[in-house]
């Protein structure tokens, strides 16, 4: 459920008319939903409280890099939630948000030095190792500074899903986590050395999962992991089950819920005695945010031969500003602020930029509209802003944040002169 509903036949988010807010702001846009973000963090740590007896008492850290806009995780932060991130920025991003280092989880496969140094300075709750040369760096750089982090070793499970081949992450040929056997081997090597202290596992395969079998499978491993590494007299505290839930962008239930997939992962983990963590990005920010543009102009262009004329919606939002149908084929419903009578009509939905793919839907039946018109492309809160881009040298997209009436500019469009004033001419270009 989300909080962008009609009021009177216009499309709203919560109390705020879209209408209102693009004549204000301009167009692209993307808007969040405050409510809308509440309400899915409090479905995840609700469910998350009733399963305490299995869960332990679970961290739900969001997946920073499906939306990193500060006002987003500020909002997140409020309720509690912690963070997972995969970079100094996004860690950075995480604190000026109001979450606390022992909130923060640090994720990803090519951390360097200086990012693990970073992070160990500042007390991360965690560092989840993905390969036995990190975990060579990251004891090098603890022994040269007086921390002892705590790690999981994420594991490999080798149990591949997600919605495209490029948010796979699990699979045997994914450059993510390490093989179980290796993995067991390296807990307790990190468990011998005196500059780190493994905690335990942490797994993640795959992004927009919306079965939960091989979810399951994969936590099923982290089980046995666990047990094995126990029988080897080594502690473990703590299972990062990762994220990857997915969601319904074509409107309707979810196949598998925020409920199901936590009592799943309880009746897996009952009885161990660790304390989960779940890293959920697309599930709390997707249909907690939009993406508002423009109709710029309707072009018919005659279909060879056919004489039947396929008719282009040309948006002023593009590749650029929600790239997800272009990378990953993405689906994303694109529906009209303010409905106009008449039948439905087929369009492809383009932007305006210079390549073929610039494409955001082909063959889409939807309600009619016309130069000039606002449009929304709905699910667009994770994984949209984050990707934005100066392509073609148009101005990064804005994004606002909405509170029952109350909206804020969260992050600005930048003018032209803000753009051009970013680079600097080589001195030899500069004409005495
Ligand atoms: C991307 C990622 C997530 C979040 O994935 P979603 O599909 O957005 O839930 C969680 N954990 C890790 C390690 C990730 O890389």
């Amino acid at each position: 459920m989300n909080h962008f509903q009609p009021i009177d036949g216009v499309l709203h988010a919560e109390g705020v008319s879209l209408t209102d807010l693009a004549g204000q702001v301009g167009t692209p846009v993307y808007i969040y939903s405050t409510a809308t973000l509440e309400r899915h963090y409090r479905v995840m740590s609700e469910a998350v409280a009733i399963h305490r007896g299995a869960l332990g008492d679970a961290l739900v850290a969001f997946a920073v890099k499906a939306n990193s806009n500060v006002s987003v995780l500020a909002t997140l932060a409020r309720l509690g939630c912690g963070a997972d991130t995969v970079s100094e920025g996004e860690i950075r991003r995480a604190l000026k948000a109001g979450i606390p280092a022992n909130r923060i989880i640090f994720s990803g496969v090519g951390k360097t030095d200086a990012e693990l140094a970073y992070a160990l300075g500042i007390g991360v709750r965690q560092i989840n190792v993905e390969s036995p040369s990190e975990l060579d760096r990251l004891i090098t750089v603890a022994a040269r500074s007086d921390a002892c982090p705590d790690i999981a070793i994420r594991v490999n499970p080798k149990v591949g899903a997600g919605g495209h081949a490029k948010i796979t992450t699990g699979g045997e040929g994914d450059k993510f986590g390490i093989p179980a056997e290796e993995a067991l081997a390296l807990y307790a090597r990190a468990a011998a050395c005196p500059y780190v202290r493994p905690v335990g596992l942490a797994c993640h395969i795959g992004s927009q999962i919306t079965d939960l079998a091989p979810l399951e499978a994969a936590f099923l491993l982290l089980r046995q992991m666990t047990m094995s590494l126990r029988e080897q007299g080594l502690e473990v505290t703590r299972l990062d089950l990762g994220g990857g839930l997915g969601v319904p962008y074509h409107g309707g239930a979810p196949t598998a819920s925020p409920a199901d997939y936590v009592a799943m992962a309880a009746r897996v983990l009952d009885g161990l005695g660790v304390e989960a963590v779940f890293e959920p990005g697309r599930l709390l920010a997707a249909n907690a945010g939009i993406l508002l543009s423009r109709v710029i102009q309707i072009t018919e262009r005659a279909a060879d031969g056919s004489g039947t004329g396929r008719q282009f919606m040309v948006l002023d939002a593009a590749m650029n500003d929600l790239i997800r149908p272009a990378m990953y084929d993405a689906f994303h419903e694109v529906v009209p602020v303010t409905p106009r009578p008449g039948g439905p009509v087929i369009y492809d939905i383009v932007g305006p930029v210079c390549e073929t793919g610039d494409t955001f839907a082909r063959d889409r039946t939807m309600a009619p509209v016309q130069p000039g018109d606002l449009v929304a492309f709905t699910g667009a809160g994770a994984y949209g802003a984050v990707m934005s881009s100066e392509y073609n040298t148009r101005p990064l997209v804005p994004e606002v944040l909405v509170r029952n009436a109350d909206w804020a500019v969260v992050r600005p469009r930048p003018s032209y002169d803000d753009m051009l004033g970013r680079e600097t001419t080589a001195d030899w270009l500069i004409d005495a």
